[in-house]
């Protein structure tokens, strides 16, 4: 079955969505992606978890006792699959290992206000992570009244603005495949509004928002509101340390190039470079050696991975 994405009579290329279009006769578990407007690469991706101790882990204190970071979970898909598809997954693996976390360290391409919530439901996991800001005009301008201003009663399902004026509708619909709810103001209070042009635009109606389902709302008004903070901007710098580690893997097992061909070959090659990365840090703290862990240090610890590697 071949799905077109834009027929060419409609101005399209006519080729299939690129997770289904084969891109080599030697491997078709292999696809193209793209990240950015210069990023281009062919096969898969790998997706890597690791604990991430701090010196205050240490029980009396010291850099020397801090275990080391180890690799926990390993996932592969092909390159066109989205981080957000595999968030759910890598938390099953980590239940049936017995390794779940209190807390989850990602970075912006993982979560959604549904895993927001899911992790936390079901495996009891707080996802620390970055989630996409509020989009609308007032908000990307940062100026105006944005989402906040705005105070929800979900009781009454009716929202009041910054003026003290309620809503005039509340109609719940799906957008873009997900529940929402859009709420609009009546024009005949918004036009003569003193402050309308912080708030809407419209030259005729009102003011309109659109806003989730209610624990999906307060989920993602939950997660704005921390990591618009400098203790959540400091604690969420520990999630930088994974950065290291996919050096590491690029540079020590040459993880970037798949020896093999096949998702589940290149898998197992991907489970077989996190092995050894596990053992050289092992190696390293059990020899006192522990590898520095500092953001500054990964040269240094790339060094000490090497002579482990080579010894
Ligand atoms: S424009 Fe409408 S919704 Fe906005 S502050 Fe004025 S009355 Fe309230």
């Amino acid at each position: 079955m071949v799905k077109r994405r834009r027929p060419l009579e409609d101005g399209g290329e006519g080729l299939p969505p690129g997770r289904w279009r084969l891109t080599s006769p030697y491997d078709i578990d292999a696809r193209w992606a793209a990240k950015g407007e210069d990023l281009f690469w062919h096969a898969y991706k790998v997706h890597i978890s690791e604990t991430c101790h701090t010196i205050a882990d240490a029980k009396d204190g010291s850099k020397k006792v801090v275990p080391p970071n180890l690799i926990t979970n390993v996932a592969t898909t092909d390159a066109t699959v989205p981080d957000n598809q595999m968030t759910d997954t890598i938390h099953q693996a980590f239940q049936q290992r017995g390794l779940v976390p209190a807390e989850h360290y990602l970075d912006s391409g993982y979560p959604s206000a549904e895993l927001l919530l899911m992790a936390r439901k079901k495996y009891g996991i707080s996802l620390v992570t970055p989630v996409l800001l509020d989009q609308s005009p007032q908000a990307r301008a940062g100026t105006g009244y944005d989402r906040t201003a705005f105070t929800i009663d979900w009781e009454r399902e009716q929202v009041t603005c910054p003026q003290g004026q309620a809503s005039a509708s509340w109609s719940p619909c799906r957008q873009r495949g997900t529940e929402s709810i859009v709420v609009k103001f009546g024009g005949e209070v918004c036009q003569p509004c003193p402050v309308r042009s912080l708030c809407t635009s419209a030259k005729k109606g009102g003011r309109q928002l659109t806003i989730r389902a209610r624990p999906l709302q307060q989920a993602l008004d939950q997660a704005r509101a921390e990591q618009a903070s400098k203790d959540w901007q400091d604690k969420y710098k520990l999630r930088a340390g994974v950065e290291g580690t996919m050096r590491q893997a690029v540079a020590v097992t040459g993880v970037r190039r798949a020896r093999y061909r096949g998702l589940a070959k290149v898998h197992l090659e991907h489970v077989f470079s996190a092995v050894a990365l596990n053992l050289i840090r092992l190696d390293a703290w059990w020899n006192g050696h522990p590898l520095d862990r500092s953001r500054t240090g990964h040269l240094a610890r790339l060094e000490l991975a090497e002579i482990a590697l080579a010894a």
